[in-house]
């Protein structure tokens, strides 16, 4: 006889774990599969770990309103993880400075970013060259000045990986890793998860948070999201045993023929994470000498001292797109039982809150939180993916 759940969640990123504990903790039976050796180790393993409300150009479109409710709950959402396991996921606050190093990318960001900023549902201050020193001493000279985005956060993705983990071995789902689901189907009583070595699971719905890889699952989606590339590395500077920066930072730069993107966010422990490329379409996963060489030339152009930090780790992941940005959450087939939470781009660790919340509003009626409808609107599955409609191209991740 096969089994059967309430939900089986194919996926255990930080979307498909976050997923699955908050259904587990609203008493739904849950059933988490991940083809990997353990939850957590593809994209949601490589990301920065910003929280970000509008360093990311796609959070200035419609996805503005999610992510507002995303980072309202972030922080009671850490609270329950921490409360279920003891542990700790160090949360760094005060925002990300985004500075620009020349006169013309100044004032690129007065043109383009300030008006967007100043329409977005959080704040921003504008600082002068030496504001911006003043609150991170070791920016290049070369900074004219910035923008202070304050509610932004940082933490580190392992950690809450961690968490998410702890969290969900202590809940009533069973997590099955190292399990390759191969189908997935749905009928008008029940639907299905097929496993790779045949045998079937069924349940109330399937959740697909398959990551980059969704479209295999789901034909509706195989055209719609697709991988994008990132590399990123730890650096360790010396002598640090907590955060040797006060904010993340984030800067545009021309660099020779090339634009780059400096992406700094330092870590609890003393380490600073050093990103970030971004390649569309590109599907393998492997680090490389050239993305490595291109980040600390960037990063040494934004704070020159970087240069001389020990590299670390050196990784890349593959961020889930959909071609405007905005993740794709909702239900896909006529039966309403096989339901889509994948395509968050660059914005997967910023959005797993409210995701969950969101699946779980459609999963169990609604969850009684506000504006939860416009929320699933804006990430429908049948929306028009026209992205020059809807966001402008990112910038960042
Ligand atoms: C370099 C980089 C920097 C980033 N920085 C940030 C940042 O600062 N802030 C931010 O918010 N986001 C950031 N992101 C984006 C973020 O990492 C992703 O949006 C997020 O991790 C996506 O999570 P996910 O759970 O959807 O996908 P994944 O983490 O990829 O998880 C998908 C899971 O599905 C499993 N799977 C796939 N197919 C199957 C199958 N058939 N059967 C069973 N299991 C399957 C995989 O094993 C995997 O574990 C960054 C990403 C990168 C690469």
């Amino acid at each position: 006889m096969p089994e059967i759940f309430d939900v089986a969640v194919v996926g255990g990123g930080v979307i498909g774990s976050a997923v699955a504990y908050d259904l587990s903790a609203a008493g739904q039976s849950v059933i988490l599969f991940d083809a990997a050796e353990d939850l957590g180790l593809a994209a949601s393993d490589a990301a920065m770990g910003g929280i970000l409300t509008q360093t990311e150009m796609a959070c200035l479109g419609p996805l503005s309103t999610v992510i507002r409710r995303s980072r309202d709950i972030y922080e009671p959402w850490l609270d329950r993880l921490q409360h279920a396991t003891g542990q700790e996921v160090h949360v760094l606050e005060g925002g990300d400075i985004q500075v620009a190093l020349d006169r013309q990318e100044m004032d690129r960001l007065h043109t383009e970013m300030a008006p967007k900023w100043l329409q977005a549902p959080f704040e921003v201050r504008e600082l002068t060259a030496a504001e911006a020193r003043e609150l991170e001493p070791l920016l290049s000279d070369q900074v004219v000045g910035g923008f202070l985005l304050r509610e932004e956060l940082a933490l580190d993705p392992r950690e809450l990986m961690v968490a998410l983990r702890g969290a969900l071995a202590r809940s009533t789902a069973e997590v099955r890793v190292a399990t390759r689901v191969a189908h997935v189907r749905s009928g008008p009583g029940h639907a299905e998860v097929e496993l790779s070595d045949g045998s079937v699971i069924e349940a109330g719905t399937v959740v697909v948070a398959a990551g980059h890889q969704s479209g295999r699952l789901l034909p509706a989606l195989a055209d719609l999201i697709f991988p994008i590339k990132g590399e990123a590395f730890d650096l360790r500077p010396p002598g640090y045993t907590t955060y040797p920066l006060n904010h993340h930072v984030f800067a545009e730069i021309t660099y020779g023929d090339e634009r780059g993107y400096p992406y700094l966010v330092p870590r609890h422990d003393g380490r600073v994470a050093a990103g970030v490329t971004y390649e569309e379409h590109v599907h393998d996963d492997a680090p490389t000498p050239k993305g490595r060489d291109s980040i600390r030339a960037w990063t040494s152009t934004l704070m020159p001292a970087t240069a001389d930090w020990p590299l670390e780790r050196h990784w890349a992941g593959l961020r889930p797109a959909s071609p405007d940005h905005i993740p794709v959450i909702g239900y896909l087939d006529e039966h309403r039982r096989l339901l889509a939470a994948t395509g968050h781009s660059g914005l997967g660790v910023t959005l797993a809150p409210v995701t969950a919340e969101m699946v779980a509003g459609l999963v169990l009626g609604s969850t009684g939180a506000e504006r939860l409808e416009e929320r699933l609107y804006i990430c429908r599955p049948g929306r028009t993916f026209n992205s020059a409609e809807l966001t402008p191209a990112p910038t960042v991740r």
